[in-house]
């Protein structure tokens, strides 16, 4: 599907078009990706940030308890998420050189990986001999999210710190690329700028590096604007049926793509969603460090909506004939389960 035509589903608003796009979405879904769904669990290790963004519970000058777990506490807070089934964790934190650091994140890295089956970060963006050492040390991939392509507006959301560099953030992912690491996530955050806008711009992006890095294994996410700690005034509001018409619509500009749904979205819209083009999903989610083992006071990132266990997410699933799978994606995929 070109650039051109995916612009015009997401500026056609007629019903007809959405059940449309919804079956051939769900049909896509399932011949590439089977009927399964990869679960996996966000880990918050510091919310310590240098930045100032507008739209986030842990920017700079928000007054909260500030924290970063030691790598000890960090593998306390990743036995609760293996208790409860998980292998797939994803290692969230603020941007801050000092407290998580490549040194820190491989250190943890090295001691969670041989207990996984995959092991993501999402904090700062580094250096491609960074990102190199993270791949030896165990990391498989790195999630970095333009936010917004609108570059305008990205700067004015990110009034302050290194995150205000809108090319270097652009540069991030190939960066990462380049590192070696495996699984690149890619995604905008919607509710900062025109979303039809930094969605196309998003499939545009994500096909460019698919051309050079096509060994890659990619996915993306489309976060909504979620309250927070100094939460943003005047979001550009994505209604639930421009959502679902994203998600179907991202489904077949990148059908090789997995799709990841987090716990900001309610739980009526993501039990809709879970059949209609997403692969990944987290769930029972803490955004805060040490949020599993309520180790520590810190404040969390954003609200979380859907707030049921993993367990009522999985027997959810299972209700639509998907099976949550917690451990071995590839081997799912391949048969040989
Ligand atoms: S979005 Fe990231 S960089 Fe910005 S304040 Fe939040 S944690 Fe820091």
């Amino acid at each position: 599907m070109n650039i051109n035509q995916i612009e015009q589903y997401l500026n056609d608003d007629s019903p007809e078009l959405l059940e449309s796009l919804a079956q051939r979405a769900e049909a896509l879904t399932r011949q590439r990706f089977g009927h399964v769904m990869q679960m996996f669990a966000p880990l918050y290790v510091s919310n310590e940030c240098v930045d100032t963004c507008t739209y986030c519970g842990f920017s700079r000058p928000n007054q909260i308890e500030r924290v970063t777990l030691s790598v000890e506490a960090v593998v306390q807070e990743a036995e609760h998420l293996i208790k409860q089934g998980f292998r797939h964790l994803l290692l969230v934190a603020g941007e801050h050189p000092k407290h998580v650091s490549p040194d820190y994140l491989s250190s943890i890295a090295q001691h969670l990986r041989p207990r996984l089956a995959s092991l993501l970060i999402e904090v700062a963006p580094f250096a491609v001999a960074d990102y190199a050492r993270l791949t030896q040390a165990g990391v498989d991939g790195v999630v970095i999210y333009q936010e917004t392509y609108d570059q305008q507006r990205y700067e004015q959301v990110h009034v302050a710190g290194p995150k205000r560099d809108y090319q270097q953030r652009l540069a991030a992912p190939e960066r990462a690329a380049a590192g070696g690491v495996r699984r690149l996530g890619m995604g905008v955050l919607l509710g900062l700028s025109d979303w039809r806008q930094d969605v196309l711009q998003l499939v545009d992006h994500v096909r460019r590096l698919q051309k050079k890095y096509w060994q890659l294994d990619y996915q993306v996410s489309l976060p909504r604007l979620r309250p927070c700690a100094g939460g943003m005034a005047n979001p550009v509001l994505v209604s639930d049926a421009d959502y679902v018409k994203l998600i179907c619509v991202l489904r077949l500009a990148l059908p090789e793509v997995g799709i990841v749904l987090s716990t900001r979205e309610p739980q009526n819209l993501r039990d809709g969603l879970m059949r209609l083009g997403v692969t990944h999903m987290s769930a029972g989610s803490k955004t805060q460090p040490g949020g599993y083992s309520e180790s520590t006071e810190a404040t969390e990132q954003f609200e979380i909506s859907d707030e049921r266990s993993p367990a009522q997410v999985a027997a959810a699933l299972q209700t639509y004939q998907l099976e949550p799978v917690w451990k071995d994606w590839e081997a799912v995929l391949h048969g040989s389960l």
